[in-house]
């Protein structure tokens, strides 16, 4: 998860804090971790390294206290404007009248970070109250980070959340928003209950470990960390001897390139996604930046907004690949329809920013305000800035791109049955 930019800072912090330099001369306890690790079990996949380092319980960076604070690795596209999650809001709501508004509606957001773009669906939400009627209105949230739970938890509900009684495993904090919205926090998407649900990801996906493999003359091996043996306290890249399950059974028979990422994890997540949708009813939007399986070396790291080597001083640093929508499209399978990836510009331009921008600035007088609101704009359309880079991905019940049936039978019967609401977003926006 991490998108450079360098914006004049402004007022609220954004995300995460770099730690804090070690004081002593020990190597920092997550390298100390990953180095007994690789001595007692040998190098270990690339996608290992990168969950430990991510998401380890007690050390991951995810996970650490100390990474919040008003200086942060990264900023994204919820943080720079309200507008953003205010479209998600709107396109949250289309979804749900294009599936004929079912009484409930559960809205369940993968890594929600600061909270900040489930809080702008829901003012949206409460806006659009007399649109969404009667529906039964549920956010469900799933975050392995319990620093970021609880930051979550202050944003969307005060001081109205609490952590769960210890037999239910599988929620593990409760509250409800001020306007008495139910909020419920899970470590994985499996624990949410089933039921008609909107998934919303915005750079979850690209956080979540990845296998690489190299293709070598003796075929497909996939890529290790290991000890450097000139240097104890130093990691390195070696390419596995022999073959392993992951190269084995993640790389396609077919595949052209000679390097390639795959993220299993990011995977099985789709399917769940796609299983339910089927399912339960729904539709799922996955944001990132990502590619449709032409790149190669995409693993990074990030820290104070500058690029970082990924193997130096791991859990200092946000470690991130490209999304690979494609390998996404094909775990999602044949049973739900996908649309897109889109480009961020072309999304939000479909969905009236311009339009929304608009009305902004008209009631906005205050010249700093105006500034910043125009910056923002620009940050996230911007095909130079986050505009391109980043890419809107969906997967959405069968029937909600169904073609209209043509009449059959009787010829009295002359009513064709209606075609479904375009998917706002993904068609451009057309005033009749
Ligand atoms: N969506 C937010 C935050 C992105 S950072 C935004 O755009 O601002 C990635 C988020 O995913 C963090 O909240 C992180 O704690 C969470 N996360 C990372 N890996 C996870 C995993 N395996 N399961 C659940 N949450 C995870």
């Amino acid at each position: 998860t991490a998108f450079v930019v360098r914006l004049k800072r402004q007022a609220p912090s954004k995300l995460f804090c770099s730690s804090a330099p070690d004081g002593n001369n020990k190597p920092p306890s997550m390298l100390r971790h990953l180095t007994s690790k690789i001595k007692a079990t040998g190098p270990i996949p690339v996608a290992e390294y990168m969950r430990e380092v991510l998401t380890n319980p007690v050390k991951g960076y995810y996970v650490r206290n100390n990474m919040l604070g008003p200086e942060g690795d990264f900023i994204t596209s919820p943080e720079i404007s309200q507008i953003f999650g205010e479209l998600i809001g709107v396109w949250i709501i289309s979804e749900w009248m294009g599936a004929g508004q079912p009484k409930q509606l559960q809205l369940v957001e993968l890594g929600p970070g600061k909270g900040s773009l489930a809080s702008d669906v829901i003012r949206v939400f409460s806006q659009l109250q007399s649109v969404l009627g009667g529906a039964s209105v549920s956010l469900h949230l799933v975050e392995v980070s319990p620093a970021l739970s609880l930051l979550q938890a202050q944003n969307l509900t005060g001081n109205r959340s609490q952590e769960a009684d210890a037999e239910d495993d599988l929620v593990y904090r409760r509250g409800e928003t001020e306007a008495g919205l139910p909020v419920s926090w899970y470590r994985r998407l499996d624990d949410v209950p089933t039921g008609f649900s909107i998934f919303v990801a915005h750079e979850f996906f690209d956080a979540l470990p990845i296998h690489k493999f190299q293709r070598t003359e003796k075929g497909w091996r996939e890529v290790l960390v290991d000890i450097d043996p000139e240097k104890p306290d130093t990691l390195r890249f070696v390419v596995a001897p022999a073959p392993t399950l992951a190269s084995t059974s993640l790389v396609q028979a077919d595949e052209k390139r000679d390097h390639v990422e795959v993220s299993a994890e990011g995977g099985v997540i789709v399917q769940q996604l796609a299983r339910r949708i089927i399912e339960d009813g729904g539709a799922a939007l996955i944001i990132d930046y990502g590619h449709n399986g032409t790149k190669t070396d995409t693993f990074r790291g990030f820290k104070g907004h500058q690029l970082h080597d990924v193997l130096a001083s791991p859990g200092s640093a946000d470690l991130t690949a490209d999304v690979d929508f494609n390998y996404l499209r094909r775990m999602a399978g044949g049973g739900v329809a996908c649309l897109g990836p889109v480009t961020q510009n072309t999304f939000l331009k479909n969905m009236g920013i311009d339009t929304r921008m608009q009305i902004l600035l008209r009631n906005c007088s205050d010249p700093s305000t105006r500034k910043q609101l125009i910056s923002s704009y620009n940050m996230l359309t911007n095909p130079a800035k986050m505009g391109e880079r980043f890419h809107f991905f969906s997967l959405l019940h069968p029937s909600r791109l169904a073609k209209p049936q043509k009449p059959q039978g009787l010829k009295l019967e002359k009513k064709k049955s209606p075609a479904p609401l375009p998917v706002a977003g993904f068609t451009e926006l057309k005033f009749a």
